[in-house]
């Protein structure tokens, strides 16, 4: 350790976000704590602290990225686990805004992989670095201050084997990170300790998800319909705002078939049934012909599992006129986003690259929540705007539509017009909502000629209402 900060830095939550910000504080303190209320499992298992771990997740290629350059050969680890590895133009189909995007080769890789595979690879890299120590099983009650409370000095735990009425215990600590999710109790904190919560940014999405797992024969799937991909989106229309994902997965432990995850979700108040006949149903209406027929034909790993998303939220720490010093918040404990754009993770890296810089500042741990907040709230406000932007599209998501978000829709929908014959278009779209690229290149000159022209061409959408393959059948159940 070249320049240590601090000796300690203590992290509530040790889900993505807070693994994340282990890796990036391991390399300025001595020790570093996280404090975890479940019992972590040594693989890729489920746990309750993160029901939504089961779900699809989708890893953008930006977040891919900032993994591999935090975990060199993250990416051949899982491949080598049953991951599958592709290029997001050729080997993901995405229905976007009811049209199928042109293929080309986008140069891009991408990764189909579980959400439980992608977090039990960050945690074992990251319990490995030196001074990273575990209390699972563990509730972090709250961060304590000093007297005038400015500054946090640690933070009061609870082990779940302490026996009835014990106290909690406390560790000092030079920082303390919040990465306990979107329950997170800092703002509640604050107030108790006579400071000002964050405003809080809410979008109504009242989105729930039906998910199933079905076994995926052979590498690309032969035995399902020959699909080819490892991934196939389709987002949410006006007409049809109910968005669909199937995605390859490896297989849940070493020796069994490698797997397929899909997702098919419903907005305000629309929810996808938690029965096979009702997925398969749901799945008729979309009009993905892919994923149509993995329901229908697919043999099921188990029960249609369902998930509720009330509404992303935004906590605007950036705003706060005054903060406690060393104390951070990271991950969706800042801000937290409407599932199917798939940011999370991808957030919480890329949050991990603000920590990284805000602590390589000369000032080292003074000022460090004004730096870190500014750069976070830099970090979420791309995702943000493309996620709210997207859902204000679809009429039943409340919220006021000014005439910017109007028009940047009416331009959206009409690029993914164009990009459904031309793959130039659809590579700087892929390349926008995988954040490799700002949402300015959607309105670079030549694409904006390309898209005037082009979506003219095909006003018919690609996803019909109705079933995609004929005459109804019956869910394997
Ligand atoms: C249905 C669904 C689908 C999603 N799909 C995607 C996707 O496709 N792609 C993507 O990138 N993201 C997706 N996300 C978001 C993603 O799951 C999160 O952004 C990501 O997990 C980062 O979250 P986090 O680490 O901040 O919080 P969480 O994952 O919620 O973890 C919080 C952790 O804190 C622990 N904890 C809480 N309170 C305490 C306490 N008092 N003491 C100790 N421990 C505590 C919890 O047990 C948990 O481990 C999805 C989310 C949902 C809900």
């Amino acid at each position: 350790m070249s320049h240590p900060l601090g000796h300690r830095a203590v992290i509530l939550g040790a889900s993505m976000a807070g693994l994340l910000a282990a890796r990036i504080l391991s390399d300025r303190f001595r020790e570093v704590w996280l404090i975890e209320r479940d019992a972590l499992p040594r693989g890729a298992a489920p746990r309750k602290g993160t029901p939504q771990a089961v779900h699809p997740h989708g890893l953008l290629a930006r977040g891919r990225e900032v993994l591999e350059s935090l975990f060199p050969g993250f990416t051949d680890s899982l491949v080598a686990q049953g991951a599958m590895l592709g290029d997001l133009g050729t080997e993901v189909a995405f229905d976007a805004g009811g049209h199928r995007l042109a293929v080309r080769h986008s140069g891009q890789p991408g990764l189909a992989v579980s959400r439980l595979a992608i977090e039990a690879e960050v945690r074992r890299r990251v319990l490995s670095r030196p001074g990273v120590q575990l209390l699972d099983e563990t509730d972090a009650v709250e961060p304590v201050h000093d007297a005038a409370r400015h500054r946090v000095t640690g933070v009061r735990y609870l082990r779940r084997d302490a026996g009835e009425g014990a106290p909690p215990q406390t560790v000092g600590a030079d920082l303390v990170v919040d990465c306990s999710g979107r329950g997170s109790r800092t703002p509640t904190w604050l107030r108790a300790w006579g400071c000002a919560a964050p405003h809080e940014e809410q979008v109504a999405v009242g989105i729930v998800y039906a998910s199933r797992y079905y076994v995926r024969d052979g590498a690309h799937a032969a035995g399902c319909g020959g699909l080819d991909k490892a991934a196939v989106i389709c987002s949410a229309t006006p007409e049809l705002p109910r968005p669909g994902v199937l995605l390859a997965q490896e297989p849940a432990t070493a020796g069994e078939a490698p797997r397929w995850v899909v997702g098919l979700g419903g907005y305000a108040g629309d929810q996808p049934p938690a029965t096979p006949a009702g997925l398969l149903d749901y799945a008729r209406r979309l009009g993905t012909p892919e994923i149509l027929r993995l329901v229908e034909e697919g043999e099921p790993i188990g029960p249609v599992i369902r998930y509720g998303f009330p509404h992303s939220q935004w906590r605007h720490y950036e705003r706060l006129a005054a903060f406690p010093a060393g104390f951070l918040v990271m991950g969706d404990a800042v801000a937290s986003f409407n599932p199917v754009y798939g940011q999370g993770m991808t957030v919480a890296a890329c949050e991990a690259l603000a920590l990284r810089d805000a602590l390589t500042h000369r000032h080292g741990l003074d000022g460090l929540h004004r730096r870190y907040f500014r750069a976070a709230a830099q970090v979420v406000a791309v995702p943000w705007q493309l996620a709210v932007g997207s859902d204000l599209a679809l009429p039943g998501v409340p919220g006021p539509r000014p005439l910017p978000v109007r028009f940047v829709n009416a331009y959206v929908a009409r690029l993914t017009r164009a990009a459904r014959h031309d793959a130039r278009v659809a590579g700087a779209f892929l390349r926008v909502v995988h954040l490799v690229a700002p949402p300015s290149g959607l309105f670079a000159p030549g694409i904006v000629a390309r898209v005037l022209w082009g979506g003219r061409r095909s006003r018919q959408p690609l996803r019909p209402e109705g079933t995609a393959s004929g005459a109804p059948r019956a869910a394997r159940a």
